[in-house]
């Protein structure tokens, strides 16, 4: 993990909210990928953290990394969770359903407390990687709807209770999306619900928080969506929104996790055994086995993510050929790439690079077949230096409970 790339890229967003707002707040999404170090990394860049689980709120708090600047997301928060959220001081507590609103005005309530609060809303803006859809119904797990009203009547609700201070309202419109159109159009809609409030409380929301979901290359034929072209396009759409239903323009924050974290990461493979067969075509295809696989990157085996790779202890002139990218699992899906280049004298102990695996990649490892996950290493300044170490097979059998043998009769 290149830190100083991580350190840019994070510096990057809040550059471009500060060229176009004079100011806002990057919330970093911890679930991208996020340890101690990670968390330390991000309070010395005065960016915020969004969690989502008391386990990634514990892993900020262990780096006492400050609570003020910590939100916190998801849409099943357990009362322990709130709980913990609340003593520890998190900032924001992003409201996910009417359920969590009765749950978090009465757990503050009993710790006599008044905490700060966003709503999660739907603004029935579906994106998808290069297309985005417009719709006026949700069936999604997150959120209050806007089209339905659900939004307002959240509103009214959180105005009712006095143990809770609604700040702002908030949405995420989807994952590694490449095109602005949907930003812009779930902008407009979230401005649209500010006025609505303005009109009956006649006081204005004073926070608005965009999400995250900004693209990244994950190949040569992609190009990440940059912060300095996504934030003006959302800072236009809000900033003339506003004007036209007469608003002063709101604090705006935004989430990038992958955007920050994902591109600064590469995955070192050994290679291990490779094999050709013919397939019906008669053409042959070469498999290219590696000493992980879909416990450490499962997004290709979840949703058909794509990746490249490229031979990494040597130089290699031998020619390119056919070849699958699979892992160790015993598992027919266990694929990597199932379709790339490589030179053909690729061979056991080789190194295989998989780039751009820094988001979602170690964050969604498991321990499928009893495969400790792998070390993290941060690189900055020419010295490599481990921010998460390996596991390892006692690490695994730590949790196992073994009772005392019973003796047979
Ligand atoms: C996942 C998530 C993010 C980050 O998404 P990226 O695609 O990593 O930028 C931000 N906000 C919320 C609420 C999320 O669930």
């Amino acid at each position: 993990m290149d830190q100083d790339d991580f350190y840019l890229r994070a510096k990057a967003w809040q550059a471009a909210l500060t060229q176009s707002f004079g100011g806002g707040q990057v919330y970093y999404a911890a679930k991208s990928f996020v340890c101690v170090e990670i968390a330390k990394w991000l309070k010395e860049l005065k960016i915020g953290l969004d969690v989502c689980t008391g386990g990634e709120l514990a892993v900020a708090l262990a780096a006492n990394f400050p609570a003020s600047e910590i939100e916190f997301h998801g849409n099943n928060k357990s009362e322990i969770e709130i709980s913990a959220a609340i003593k520890a001081g998190v900032g924001t507590i992003v409201i996910d359903s009417f359920d969590e609103l009765s749950r978090v005005a009465k757990i503050a309530k009993d710790m006599n407390k008044v905490q700060k609060v966003y709503l999660r809303l739907t603004p029935g803006v579906d994106a998808h990687t290069h297309e985005f859809i417009s719709t006026a119904h949700e069936d999604v797990k997150f959120g209050f709807s806007i089209a339905s009203g659900d939004a307002l009547i959240a509103i009214d609700k959180c105005m009712s209770e006095d143990s809770i201070n609604l700040a702002g309202i908030h949405c995420h419109i989807g994952s590694q999306i490449f095109e602005v159109e949907g930003f812009k159009v779930a902008a407009e809609r979230l401005v649209g619900v500010l006025a609505s409030f303005r009109d009956k409380y006649s006081t204005q929301l004073p926070e608005l928080n965009i999400g995250g979901g900004y693209g990244i290359a994950y190949t040569q034929d992609e190009s990440a969506i940059a912060p300095d072209t996504v934030i003006p396009a959302i800072s236009e759409v809000i900033k003339s929104e506003c004007k036209k239903l007469n608003l002063s323009v709101p604090k705006v924050s935004v989430e990038p996790g992958r955007a920050i974290v994902g591109p600064t990461t590469t995955t070192l493979y050994v290679v291990g055994t490779t094999k050709t067969v013919t397939l019906e075509n008669g053409s042959k295809r070469r498999y290219v086995s590696v000493d992980g696989g879909m416990s450490e990157n499962i997004r290709p085996a979840l949703y058909g993510a794509k990746y490249s790779a490229y031979l990494a202890n040597r130089t290699s002139t031998a020619k390119p050929i056919t070849t699958r990218v699979v892992g160790k699992h015993c598992e027919s899906g266990d694929v990597l790439i199932p379709n790339i280049d490589l030179p053909e004298d690729i061979k056991a102990g080789d190194l295989l690079a998989i780039p751009a695996t820094g988001a979602y990649g170690r964050s969604m490892a498991s321990n499928y077949n009893h495969i400790p996950r792998p070390s993290v290493i941060s690189v900055v300044n020419g010295t490599a230096r481990e921010i998460l170490r390996r596991e390892n097979e006692s690490d695994l059998l730590n949790l196992d409970v073994v009772q005392a043998p019973r003796a047979l009769s």
